[in-house]
């Protein structure tokens, strides 16, 4: 058999698991759970198929949360359950996120040895499980549970490696009460009508934070050869609307670039309007905010981000959560790469100059020399991954992957050494190191070059030196689309307000990301030197009018930027209030907003 191929992440240390990952293989986990709304927990009993490593381990740590409460842990050794026993099992801290089950073996394992350890818990209501009254939901009917995993709240959801360093196959049966349906990120799914339970299966490996699970009101309708769109009943319409034919296009153009889609089906889950995410790209079901649906698909990019995480991310991922870089840089740079080739250059490069502004704010409010601005984060021991969670591992690492393809040179050079650095590193999880060394063992003549080595944008300093990217990849094919933008927030933000020419500015006929960008400039200019009342009582009324629409839903994705929903952008997903994030703390176009939704 040949020997799988060593790559630096099978060294890679992660600070944010105590699990014995690399004493145990987990081959395959089952989980059998129950949904109770009434008590909002799930019992559950998860089979863990497991293959011991490392010779002479007398103990198994699992990451687990304090909400997750542990009933009975038993063990056995053969394939049926006969010889199954109770095991002893204690509890010990761990950090502010999460604690460690250790569970004792009657006796040491050895190398090679293969057993199931099975355990019986009770999930509550957890970081990771977000338990929604009917009022959160769109129908308002009927209550909602939903898991969110990334980065390590899946430890009180289940038992487990809590570590994207590794990846196994799932199962799972989840049994709900009448009147529900329960979805999972699973390649596999049927519902046994008999005790109203659903049955998956996730045929391909994927580390621990992409188990996801959703139980609602839940109705599909397909708009794909391969895709179907979940909604609550209230928003099938509108969604199978907006999305119906359009991403089929959007796999089909990863494929082209980046090769097979290897996850059998892509379906979107539309949450209710309380998820407080963009996006999020659990494997073969995309959760997304119900935003996206802006009645005039303007938002598809947002699903064209959560696609190219079926490469980037899911199928070759970062191997600890201080490399994230790898999983979002290379997906900003996949999802652009897709539009480049979908919308055109122009409005690509609009986008990302939305994106570099996020950027310039983000190191304007922290400083550039913050450590959180070097792409490779240095997780300390006891701190919470999505603390560190901010917009350079987005945008600075969509510069460094930019810069990696002007390296190349040809754009189809590139694209091709995309394709073969999944190619290579599928099903794994990897290191910066990793990448990197391939990049150049796939160009050896730039490894020849030193280009790993160029003064200033040595590959060691993108990683390791915080501050503004040392490259920036030319966005002048958007100018034609962002001068309006600019010239409009320059004579907002004049000494003297020239009315007549903000009035001439024809904002309706721009499009959303224009806006975007415009609101950008415009914090970016802030505080503006008139003071916020007379520049609003004198600008604000047509831009809001234009943002709100005649009924107040004209241009909804640009309600998204408003405070009571979450935002489009998965850049800021894990911001809220939304408008905070975009805005930032900058009260002009904050009070603009709450003067004129009073
Ligand atoms: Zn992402």
């Amino acid at each position: 058999m040949e020997k799988s191929l060593k790559l630096h992440s099978d060294l890679a240390e992660d600070v944010a698991t105590s699990s014995s990952f690399r004493q145990f293989k987990i081959k395959h986990f089952h989980l059998d759970l129950s949904v109770d709304f009434e008590k909002r927990t799930l019992r559950g009993t998860e089979t863990l198929q497991l293959k011991c490593i490392q010779d002479s381990q007398s103990e198994l740590l699992l990451d687990i949360h304090p909400s997750l409460s542990m009933q009975e842990v038993s063990y056995c050794r053969s394939e049926d359950d006969s010889d199954s026993v109770k095991v002893e099992f204690i509890t010990r801290n761990f950090t502010s996120y999460g604690t460690t089950l250790v569970v004792k073996f009657p006796a040491p394992c050895k190398i090679e040895e293969q057993f199931r350890v099975v355990v019986k818990f009770l999930a509550s209501d957890g970081p990771g499980v977000c338990w929604l009254d009917p009022e959160q939901t769109a129908g308002k009917a009927k209550p909602y549970v939903f898991t969110q995993g990334q980065a390590v709240l899946n430890r009180s959801f289940f038992p487990c490696f809590d570590t994207p360093a590794i990846k196994s196959t799932y199962s799972a049966a989840v049994k709900v009460p009448d009147g529900f349906t329960a979805v999972m990120s699973a390649s596999k799914g049927e519902h046994r009508m008999a005790d109203n339970t659903f049955l998956f299966t996730m045929e391909q490996p994927i580390p621990s934070y992409l188990v996801a699970l959703a139980v609602g009101d839940l109705v599909s309708a397909e708009v794909g050869p391969r895709t179907r769109v979940w909604t609550e009943p209230c928003l099938l319409q509108a969604a199978k609307q907006e999305y119906d034919g359009v991403i089929e296009e959007f796999l089909v153009v990863g494929e082209k670039l980046f090769g097979p889609y290897v996850w059998g089906r892509y379906d979107v889950l539309f949450m209710p309007p309380s998820f407080p995410f963009g996006g999020m790209e659990n494997p073969c079901l995309t959760f997304v905010t119900p935003c996206l649906l802006a009645g005039d698909r303007s938002l598809a990019d947002v699903i064209v981000h959560e696609i190219c995480h079926s490469w980037f991310g899911n199928l070759v991922t970062n191997a600890n959560w201080g490399d994230f870089w790898l999983n979002e840089g290379f997906t900003m740079y996949a999802q652009r790469r897709v539009c480049r080739e979908i919308y055109g250059e122009a409005i690509t490069s609009l986008e990302a100059a939305t994106g570099r502004a996020l950027l310039r704010q983000h190191m304007d409010n922290t400083g550039e020399d913050h450590p959180l601005n070097k792409l490779r984060v240095k997780i300390k021991p006891g701190v919470d991954p999505d603390d560190t969670y901010n917009e350079t591992p987005y945008e600075k690492g969509f510069c460094f992957v930019s810069y990696l393809a002007h390296l190349a040179g040809d754009q189809s050079h590139f694209d091709a050494f995309l394709k073969a650095y999944i190619d290579k590193f599928k099903f794994r999880s990897v290191m910066a190191e990793d990448a990197l060394e391939f990049f150049l063992e796939y160009f050896p003549d730039l490894k020849k070059k030193g280009v790993d080595m160029i003064k200033g944008l040595e590959f060691d300093s993108w990683l390791n030196v915080p501050g503004w990217p040392p490259y920036l990849p030319d966005l002048s094919a958007g100018k034609s689309l962002m001068k309006p933008a600019e010239q409009l927030s320059e004579l907002w933000a004049a000494e003297v307000l020239d009315m007549a020419s903000i009035k001439k500015t024809n904002i309706q006929a721009w499009k959303t990301n224009q806006a975007v960008y415009f609101l950008e400039k415009i914090i970016e200019k802030s505080p503006l030197p008139r003071g916020e009342t007379e520049v609003h009582t004198a600008c604000v009324p047509c831009t809001v009018e234009w943002i709100r629409g005649d009924q107040g839903f004209g241009h909804r994705d640009l309600q998204c930027h408003l405070p009571s929903a979450p935002c489009q952008r998965p850049q800021l997903r894990q911001e809220d209030p939304c408008l905070c994030a975009i805005i930032g703390a900058e009260h002009e176009i904050q009070s603009l907003v709450s003067l004129t939704l009073a």
